[in-house]
């Protein structure tokens, strides 16, 4: 069977699928070819590189998916972690390409790519072999932290040597007793004689790459209360802590006293190190601080939605990749007869994908992936421009839309990629459920996403308490003009059923906003936060659903325009299917969040 059924084991990207959503619906290339740091860069470019990127995952990162899952990291009696074989090698090319900052500045050693191209190349190499990313995408963010915020003859430098994936990054906020409630912790910094250093005492869990052997030198970015500090996440500040202290030339010098004191054994991402870090546990630990005191949380915030889209990228990622298995695999395996010939003994083997419900799995997964990756680029392209747009009403626009949607991105990718993993299984049977085929792994790698950047259930109260509330409900309003927008053109161009369908979804989910509203007013706080998540899916579903049409509208002129194909064909079934089995998600949960229903919170219950 394995020799036979090789192409649903190799990994791959549908390439055709994002570049119709990043070029003829996205017009990325125009889009972004208005900024001036990006005017240079155009359509061939772009997709030179997801082929680059796309070359990379199969070849280099793959390869090594499997075997990382089995070896897992090892931890010595000093505290060095050991990743699985073939990660060094890997991280070596992954380097020398570029691809720790793909948005960084070329002088850094990024590649001065827009954030919607690198939303691409996270896609591949997360679908490829998410634990091995971590370590790049950890490493990324902290260095875009430290490039801004550390002191300034450390910024460029230190940068560069992230960038360049000499050194790596974490972020270490959790603790034991702080998790969610990131505002618990408790590490403590206290000034050090030596000006601008800080004592680090402390432990953080759950700390990705906390220590690896891909790199020289570590930089930990980590969330300490200084003395006298309020409570709370007010009180916090971040500091820089390496592994080997430098000099200012990043010469290496001392060990520094953050050391791994433990490796969790877990369900998923085995590669990646999760690690327990002791702070000052085995000799002092120094830090220095970056921005100014009490801004710790601040400063994090400030990276909070680029690391968001990135999760909800890699939610994406898992979908797509196993949707890419599932279809290879349905093509292939040869299992019962059609129903027709039920009563012919003698009736040729099918294959699965004929039968009636592996179809209908995998049209789930296809609509599932399609759109999510159509949100996904979307709101990568307007991070872009929100960043470097000359108009700044545009500037503005852009950055609420991206305020209101990055709950729902993080959270409906991340749910769903695991959803589309699991059905992948289902399409595979007991092959699936075997360690002979990718797709088991995919769903224990993917889990993890829903829980780490702030829990699906915290991402809800974002949306709910926070981004709902903003100007009292504009950006909700502001996107529901443009989707009512997007429907007459659905109109227009004779998407008239669905888009009276969808219609009534934008109603149901309003009406649910004001009841969730009206709740809060009326003090009922905790019946209005025991929605807060049904709510956020039955708007997430509506945002999926509106790149369902969008997505038809581009298919059905571009086929007037240039004739049909089999995949523009496919790209109005998507629709078709969204309005009749996707939709009414929305209605059913809207109807739910709007039905007086406490019956969780009473208190006979979970005593
Ligand atoms: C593999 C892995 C890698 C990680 N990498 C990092 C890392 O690099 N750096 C880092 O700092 N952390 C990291 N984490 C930690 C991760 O971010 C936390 O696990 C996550 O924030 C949740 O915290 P917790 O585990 O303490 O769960 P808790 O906060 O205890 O939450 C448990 C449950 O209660 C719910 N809950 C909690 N508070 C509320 C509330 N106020 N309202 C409603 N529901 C609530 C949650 O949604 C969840 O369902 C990682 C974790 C894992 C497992």
């Amino acid at each position: 069977v394995y020799a036979a059924l090789v192409s649903s084991t190799n990994f791959s990207f549908d390439v055709e699928d994002a570049s119709f959503a990043l070029f003829d619906q996205l017009r990325v290339h125009e889009k972004l070819g208005e900024l001036e740091r990006y005017a240079d860069l155009d359509r061939d470019v772009y997709q030179a590189t997801v082929e680059e990127g796309y070359k990379l995952a199969r070849e280099v990162l793959h390869p090594i998916n499997g075997r990382g899952d089995r070896e897992g990291c090892t931890l010595d009696d000093d505290g060095n972690v050991t990743t699985p074989r073939g990660f060094r090698e890997a991280w070596k090319q992954f380097c020398e390409g570029g691809w720790v900052g793909p948005r960084a500045d070329p002088e850094l050693g990024g590649a001065g790519l827009p954030a919607v191209i690198g939303a691409v190349l996270n896609e591949l190499f997360s679908g490829s072999c998410v634990a091995f990313n971590m370590y790049g995408g950890l490493t990324g963010a902290a260095a875009r932290v430290v490039l801004k915020f550390a002191a300034e003859k450390w910024q460029r430098p230190i940068a560069q040597k992230m960038f360049t994936g000499e050194w790596t990054g974490t972020m270490c906020l959790t603790e034991a007793g702080a998790g969610s409630s990131v505002g618990d912790n408790r590490a403590k910094a206290v000034p050090s004689d030596d000006p601008g250093v800080y004592l680090i005492e402390g432990e953080k869990i759950f700390i990705t790459g906390g220590d690896n052997d891909l790199a020289e030198n570590i930089v930990h970015l980590v969330l300490a209360r200084t003395p006298g500090a309020p409570s709370g996440i007010k009180g916090l500040s971040l500091f820089l802590v390496p592994k080997f202290e430098f000099n200012d030339d990043l010469e290496l010098g001392e060990r520094n006293g953050a050391h791994v004191l433990r490796l969790e054994h877990k369900m998923g991402i085995k590669g990646s190190a999760t690690c327990v870090l002791g702070l000052g546990s085995k000799q002092p630990c120094k830090g220095w601080l970056l921005g100014k005191e009490h801004e710790g949380i601040h400063l994090m915030f400030h990276m909070m939605n680029e690391a968001r889209i990135g999760v909800g990228v890699q939610g994406l990622a898992m979908g797509s990749a196993a949707f890419q298995y599932a279809r290879h695999y349905a093509k292939e395996r040869v299992q019962g007869t059609s129903m027709k010939e039920i009563k012919n003994p003698d009736a040729k083997s099918i294959a699965i994908v004929e039968h009636p419900d592996v179809r209908r799995m995998l049209m789930e997964q296809k609509v599932i992936v399609e759109t999510m990756r159509a949100m996904c680029y979307r709101l990568a392209r307007d991070f872009d421009v929100a960043e470097l747009s000359t108009r700044e009403e545009e500037r503005a626009r852009l950055t609420e839309r991206i305020d209101l949607l990055v709950p729902i991105i993080k959270a409906m990718c991340t749910d769903l990629g695991f959803e589309v993993a699991v059905t992948a299984v289902q399409i595979y049977g007991g092959y699936g459920y075997t360690g002979e085929f990718p797709v088991e792994q995919l769903v224990r790698d993917a889990k993890i996403q829903s829980i780490y950047e702030g829990t699906n259930g915290i991402q809800a109260l974002d949306l709910m308490g926070r981004k709902l509330r903003i100007k009292g409900g504009k950006l909700f309003m502001d996107w529901m003009g443009d989707a009512q927008k997007s429907l007459e053109t659905a109109k227009n161009e004779g998407f008239v059923a669905p888009a009276e369908a969808f219609g009534k979804a934008i109603n149901a989910v309003a009406a649910s906003a004001m009841h969730l509203g009206g709740l809060g007013q009326a003090g009922k706080m905790d019946a209005a936060l025991s929605y807060a998540v049904p709510f956020m899916q039955a708007f997430g579903w509506l945002v999926l659903g509106l790149e369902a049409v969008d997505q038809a509208i581009i298919a059905k002129r571009k086929a007037e325009a240039e004739g049909d194909s089999d995949f523009l064909r496919g790209k109005r079934l998507n629709l078709d299917y969204f309005a009749a089995n996707l939709l009414p998600r929305t209605i059913a949960l809207a109807k739910s969040v709007q039905s007086k229903d406490e019956s969780c919170l009473d208190p006979a219950l979970f005593a």
